[in-house]
């Protein structure tokens, strides 16, 4: 446990560097699930890859065991038990091949300029 900020930052710097320093933010809130949902149906490449992370990211939240709970990187609070958003940091092209998954509870960001100033805040303190 002790290594894990050195292993974040290398996977961090891996990211950047494949996205030559430019990372695309996407942001999905709850809401936003049915839409993305449709377009992955349409077999838009972006929004299948999107819907594949987000769902990935919900059923790790609410799979995740009482001893080591998914929590908020605003506040600390349990996802589980809260609405949130879930943020896709990754390089631009050639789509979200490997990206920074960060979540932030309703209660610290609810709309999309919140929770992009969040993740801006998180990501360069990575
Ligand atoms: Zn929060």
């Amino acid at each position: 446990m002790t290594h894990e900020p050195v292993v974040l930052a290398d996977a961090v710097r891996r990211i950047s560097e494949d996205s030559g320093g430019e990372l695309e933010i996407y942001i999905i809130f709850d809401a936003d699930r049915p839409q993305l949902a449709l377009q992955a149906a349409e077999d838009e490449d972006i929004a299948v890859q999107l819907h594949e992370g987000i769902e990935d990211v919900r059923r790790s939240v609410a799979a995740a065991p009482r001893c080591l709970p998914v929590r908020c990187m605003g506040c600390k609070r349990l996802l589980k038990k809260s609405a949130y958003a879930v943020v896709i940091a990754a390089p631009a092209r050639p789509v979200v091949a490997n990206g920074l998954i960060l979540a932030f509870c309703t209660r610290c960001a609810a709309t999309q300029l919140e929770v992009r100033v969040h993740a801006e805040i998180a990501l360069r303190k990575l």
